[in-house]
């Protein structure tokens, strides 16, 4: 990848770094918030007990991802898929600027 692009990403990353406590949290919110809504009655209870450990688990796992991304931008792997070696594409980079996974990999995680 060309260092300006890379540079451009490095920045990306080190603003989540800094918002993304508060960003996320409002993220999470409104995903939470929605799913309550349209969920089911059954497990509204069970749901808000859970909302504060679901918050701070995710808040948690994307603060590592965006440090990740960081640590990989230093050692010159960035933008390649963990699991595949490829080159992930710029569109999804521009879109997940922490991801380490290219779309199918990223897919086949999920399973
Ligand atoms: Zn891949």
């Amino acid at each position: 990848m060309k260092n300006k692009n890379l540079q451009r990403y490095e920045q990306k990353l080190l603003k989540m770094q800094d918002r993304s406590r508060e960003e996320i949290s409002r993220m999470i919110q409104v995903v939470l918030d929605n799913d309550v809504s349209t969920g089911e009655h059954d497990s509204c209870v069970s749901e808000s007990f859970d909302k504060e450990l679901v918050l701070e688990h995710t808040e948690e796992r994307m603060q590592e991802m965006v440090h990740d991304a960081l640590a990989r931008i230093d050692e010159g792997t960035y933008g390649t898929c963990l699991q595949c070696s490829h080159t992930i594409p710029q569109i999804r980079l521009n879109a997940i600027p922490f991801t380490p996974y290219c779309v199918k990999c990223e897919r086949e995680h999920e399973k």
